[in-house]
């Protein structure tokens, strides 16, 4: 069996990547052939073609245009397959010097991965992009993560149980484990969040290695200088950058030295409650709808991604946000300043992003240019502020940005305002600042004009006003003139000038070392142009690079001065209030709202959100506001804002609130009654329960309890006992504070009996036997439900709620007179929308079966029919 050396070489290549779809460089396109082909003429809707044989069969084949390539890497990616990208290392011409047989050398630069992505295309600007690893090492376990499009790099050591909680957190866009039972144990959670799984030998979490890794990474001698980490860290930091070797190959992402993170640093909140109070990601699973959405009025990437992790981890510490509090203050006072920073940093681009680029040799020009114009702002805050008296946290962050007067010097002098994306086309260096480059581009461009020039100067020098320079494709460039006046140049002394070329019938033509060494130049002045401008982009590359750590920091700088005026002018804009946040274990919020429902009903042009106060504050012991009241009544909008107060406060945010005093909280958890999780194959009540049991488990005195209808999902003296028992270990066991929303109503009784315990209801009123919702939250306990009320709002046929009401009244009767309701449910007639009908009367028929009478149902419209009802009812 013979394979062409192609062949032969694209196999080699690709069995060092039996994962990935290899993209087989091919002049202008990358093909992939046998099942990549398939695969990837499927996902991306492409011709599969065939090109020769292999093993007897036909080989399939698909390509993509290289320069359409991102495109089509995107859709890969999403569609959860890995790219090796293999290009040419040398031109077809190179190869043919080594031999005639020669294939051209091909190797795989970069294997492209969700986890691993840089390119602007291919990531979303205002969200991280976070590979995370995932070490267990014994008893200890860690994460690792980073985002190499931005350089950032944390770790963490954690308890194995934490591992959920904290993916649903960093929503990692890939997850890298050791084979074996760590990838066994992390997948069904990969699996559950649509984690992309990507399991790596041991070796690469050896943690002896590992150290090795990251000292040389990080060019240290020991990893102290960054802080003190258990095996597991280190195991879990050098597989990602073990990782990153492989997929990068050996171009290593600029890495910022790993920042230690401890999980009680930041409120704790897990995937469900996460998810229930849709922080980041609304239900429906789009960022719209969520409370990031609704908070996020930041203008820049850098700024978006600060926000989305602030918000996603809290903090417990009181400096922390005592500090944030108090940066955000000041601008909320300073409103002209405010604005005048947010114009400012509006113009700012994504100073990470572009610098990582440039590390990793993916950049361009514009690239460059981003980072000119983001100093260049830089300067303008900097002036901007000078003069202001601000807190520390904004002077730091100003502080951030300045130093960087040479290197922004260099750029300004060196490119031009609005540079072409690739470097290869050139055209992107400025005129006056390299005089090699402005020599080339001027003999490039004005080649004529400097020929012309030539020609009158010579025919000053020799006198002959008729001598032309002239250019064809023998000769290239040659002066004419009249055999006339041939003699004179032929002749000393102009003849140590003017060389003689050829004579014809009537000409001379002459050429001079000048116009020569000139002609060479045009020729070459395109490609000396291009050539300079790469060697000053590598130059200017390098000058930026070099001063990677600190343009980190003023991203760092930029970012966090976007997030504390966009959290300003949301405060000023919705009329926000500084939250009091102290280590007390009080929970008083006055005039609350929901900022999502809030500005849902704005949208709606409809009624006005109703703001309504909590206050669960105990000195020690639990504090619980149990809720009742009608379906529809506004008790899940007012369970979430508090908890949704709480984390905002924290974050360092003002909230919407006219008053919030919230004692540090530790952890949130918030859980639903019926929410369906059928991906995971279990019933409704079974993950109500099981959700239910981890916050009773977990939950500490610090803690923020939200449950909201837990017991629904099963019958209704198991679903009151499990409410009641609930409750009662959240109050006795957890301590915690907690708002706690029921049906069982049966439950407002244990007000009385537990400490702490309070009840509270959403207020409705009854109108002409309609219920309307005031959405006011009263201390009491809810008369009643109102549940046929609502249906009936819901459009429930009248028959059936007319149905409802006496079956309900039977009940509640049949409940008074102690256990008689079964009789009662027996004595109700099947279906009658009407009560019962009257004992016949044995003359003539009642008033109600004349009624009766008169009716044909088929005449009847809808409206008819009801209204006939009526008559009927009023007849009874
Ligand atoms: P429940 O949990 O009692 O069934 P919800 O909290 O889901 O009720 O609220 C139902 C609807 O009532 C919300 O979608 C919202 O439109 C409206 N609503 C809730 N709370 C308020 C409020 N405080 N002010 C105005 N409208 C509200």
């Amino acid at each position: 069996m013979t394979v062409t050396p192609m062949m032969a070489q694209y196999l080699d290549i690709k069995a060092q990547y039996p994962d990935a779809l290899l993209f087989y460089r091919m002049g202008d396109f990358y093909e992939m052939f046998f099942e990549d082909a398939v695969n990837a003429a499927e996902a991306l809707d492409i011709a599969l073609t065939k090109r020769g044989k292999h093993d007897g069969n036909d080989i399939p084949m698909c390509g993509v245009p290289v320069h359409a390539a991102e495109g089509y890497l995107l859709t890969l990616i999403r569609k959860g397959f890995r790219v090796a990208v293999g290009e040419q290392l040398e031109s077809p011409a190179e190869a043919k010097k080594r031999g005639s047989k020669s294939v051209v050398k091909r190797d795989v630069v970069r294997l492209v991965t969700p986890g691993t992505l840089t390119e602007d295309s291919l990531l979303e600007a205002r969200r991280h992009n976070f590979l995370v690893a995932y070490a267990e090492l014994r008893d200890q376990a860690a994460l690792a993560w980073a985002d190499i499009s931005t350089g950032a790099f944390h770790v963490m050591p954690l308890a194995r149980v934490r591992l959920s909680p904290e993916l649903a957190r960093l929503a990692p866009s890939e997850l890298i484990v050791a084979d074996g039972p760590a990838y066994d144990l992390t997948r069904p959670l990969a699996d559950e969040y649509h984690i992309p799984l990507t399991p790596l030998g041991k070796a690469s979490f050896d943690s002896t290695a590992a150290e090795k890794r990251i000292c040389a990474l990080f060019n240290v001698g020991a990893l102290d200088g960054f802080g003190t980490f258990t095996r597991a860290e280190v195991s879990a930091m050098g597989a990602l950058v073990d990782y990153l070797e492989i997929t990068q190959k050996g171009k290593l992402p600029l890495l910022q030295p790993p920042l230690q993170e401890a999980e009680d640093r930041t409120v704790q909140i897990d995937a469900a409650t996460r998810r229930n109070l849709e922080i980041t990601r609304s239900l429906s699973g789009g960022r719209a709808g969520s409370l990031l959405a609704v908070v996020d009025r930041t203008v820049t990437p850098g700024g978006a991604r600060l926000l989305e992790q602030r918000l996603s981890s809290p903090s417990r510490s009181l400096d922390v946000i005592a500090a944030r509090l108090e940066g955000l203050d000041a601008m909320v006072s300073d409103h002209t300043l405010c604005s005048a920073l947010r114009d400012d940093l509006r113009k700012t681009p994504d100073l990470d992003r572009a610098l990582s680029r440039l590390a990793l040799e993916r950049g361009g020009p514009r690239d460059l240019a981003a980072i000119r114009n983001a100093l260049t702002q830089g300067e303008a805050i900097r002036t901007g502020v000078a003069g202001f008296e601000l807190p520390h946290l904004l002077t730091d962050a100003v502080a951030k940005l300045g130093g960087f007067d040479a290197l922004l010097d260099l750029l300004d002098a060196s490119l031009i305002a609005e540079p072409p994306l690739m470097a290869r086309d050139g055209g992107f260096i400025a005129e006056g600042y390299d005089a090699e480059l402005d020599e080339a581009r001027t003999l490039r461009d004005e080649g004529r004009s400097v020929i012309a020039g030539l020609q009158k100067q010579y025919a000053e020098q020799t006198g002959i006003t008729s001598l032309k320079i002239k250019h064809n494709n023998v000769l290239g460039y040659f002066i004419e003139t009249t055999a006339t006046h041939s003699e004179k140049m032929l002749s000393a002394p102009l003849s140590e000038t003017f060389i003689h070329r050829q004579t014809t019938a009537n000409q001379v033509r002459f050429t001079t070392v000048e116009l020569s060494e000139l002609e060479t130049k045009i020729l070459n002045a395109g490609n000396l142009a291009l050539e300079i401008e790469k060697r000053l982009y590598q130059s200017l590359s390098t000058a930026i690079l070099d001063m990677a750590a600190r343009l980190n920091q003023a991203a760092r700088g930029f970012a966090e001065l976007d997030l504390i005026t966009a959290l300003a002018d949301l405060a000023r804009a919705e009329n926000w209030s500084r939250p009091r946040v102290d280590t007390s274990r009080t929970f008083h919020v006055e005039g609350g709202r929901h900022p999502v429902v809030e500005q849902a009903l704005r949208q709606q042009g409809g009624e006005a959100f109703v703001a309504n106060d909590c206050d669960l504050s105990a000195q020690d012991g639990a504090a619980v506001w149990l809720l009742t009241g009608p379906n529809m009544a506004g008790k899940s909008t007012f369970l979430r804002q508090n908890a949704l107060i709480a984390i905002l406060a924290q974050m360092g945010s003002y909230v919407p609130a006219e008053v919030a005093h919230i004692g540090m909280v530790s952890q949130v958890f918030s859980r639903v009654g019926a929410s369906d999780d059928l991906a995971r194959g279990r019933s409704t009540f079974m993950v109500e329960m099981v959700e239910t049991a981890a916050i009773l488990n977990q939950a500490d005195n610090r803690a923020m309890v939200i449950l909201d209808e837990i017991g629904r999902g099963t019958a209704t003296y198991d679903g009151l006992s499990i409410a009641w028992a609930t409750l009662e270990h959240l109050h006795e066991v957890n301590q915690s504070r907690a708002l706690f929303a029921t049906h069982y109503h049966e439950l407002t009784q244990l007000a009385a009996k537990l400490d702490g315990v309070e009840n509270a209801t959403v207020a409705v009123k009854e109108w002409e036997g309609e219920v309307i919702f005031l959405h006011e939250v009263r201390k009491g306990a809810a008369d009643r439900s109102y549940g046929v009320q609502v249906a009936q709002l819901a459009g429930l046929p009248t028959a059936v709620v007319e149905r409802a009401r006496d079956v309900l009244d039977m009940l509640e009767q049949g409940a008074r007179d102690h256990g008689a309701a079964k009789i009662q449910i027996d004595d109700l007639p099947l279906f009658a929308a009407s009560p019962a009908p009257q004992p016949r009367a044995p003359a003539g028929p009642s008033p109600l079966e004349s009624l009766l009478a008169e009716i044909h149902p088929d005449d009847l419209s809808p409206r008819e029919a009801l209204d006939a009802l009526y008559q009927l009812k009023d007849a009874a």
